[in-house]
């Protein structure tokens, strides 16, 4: 019997680790990308442990540490946009969002690639191929959207600090931020409690990885 298809839009960070992680699960998956090309753009991203968990499900968290190596060269301009009133749903359908499109957040945390990675693990992992696909989708909602919304708002609360110009609102700021890390050195450390200690759903693969086997189609 043939495998059935999931076609992923989007070869975004979330995009594509859900195509990897989908395709594991024994789907067979299309990626569509409306960019011609994909081109470094100068920019990098932190992976917190909760995403490089969450690759190390896939057998891709030692790849992506070994690439761990920055280059202070170039900095980036852009605006940045975040959905603050989180969406009521994940899914509709056989439609699923994932990342930035479910639940774009302010960059202060920098979590909005470590949650679209975290989705793409835990969306596979309720979607079997011969399941209840809406089942499986309600259960990826149920599962993504308090957490997400929670980090959306906490990025969204660090965002307003980062961004205040007043003179003495920032000069608080930073001297209680200067106090803290002197006095209590793990304050900042702890902004990532129940966010980087997440832990990937246990893997309930029945089948064994085929990523080795057949490669994702990639069209454009
Ligand atoms: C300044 C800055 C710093 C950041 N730092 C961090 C960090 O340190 N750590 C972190 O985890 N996150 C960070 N982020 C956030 C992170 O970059 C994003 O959350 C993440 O890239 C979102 O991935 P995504 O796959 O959901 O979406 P995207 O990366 O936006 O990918 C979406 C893809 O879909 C394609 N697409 C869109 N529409 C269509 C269509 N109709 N048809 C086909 N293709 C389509 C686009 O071309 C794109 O390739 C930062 C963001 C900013 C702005």
């Amino acid at each position: 019997m043939d495998k059935p298809r999931a076609v992923v839009i989007g070869s975004g960070i979330g995009g594509l680790t859900a195509a990897v992680a989908l395709h594991d699960r024994g789907w067979r998956v299309t990626v569509l990308e409306r960019a011609a090309s994909l081109e470094p753009v100068g920019a990098g991203i932190a992976l917190a442990p909760n995403s490089q968990r969450a690759l190390d499900v896939i057998g891709m968290g030692d790849e992506i540490r070994a690439l761990a190596a920055a280059d202070p060269g170039q900095v980036l301009r852009n605006d940045v946009h975040q959905l603050i009133d989180p969406l009521t749903s994940f899914h509709r359908g056989r439609t699923v969002l994932v990342g930035d499109s479910a639940h774009a957040m302010a960059p202060s945390l920098g979590q909005g690639g470590n949650q679209a990675i975290e989705d793409a693990i835990v969306l596979a992992h309720h979607l079997t191929p011969d399941g209840d696909l809406g089942a499986g989708a309600a259960a990826y909602t149920a599962d993504r959207l308090p957490r997400t919304t929670a980090v959306v708002r906490k990025s969204a609360r660090t965002a307003r600090l980062m961004r205040l110009t007043s003179a003495p609102a920032v000069a608080t700021r930073d001297a209680l931020t200067s106090l803290a890390s002197r006095f209590v050195p793990t304050l900042i450390l702890r902004t990532f409690d129940g966010i980087a200690d997440w832990q990937p759903p246990r893997p309930t693969y029945a089948a064994p990885r085929e990523a080795d086997t057949a490669p994702v189609d990639a069209e454009q």
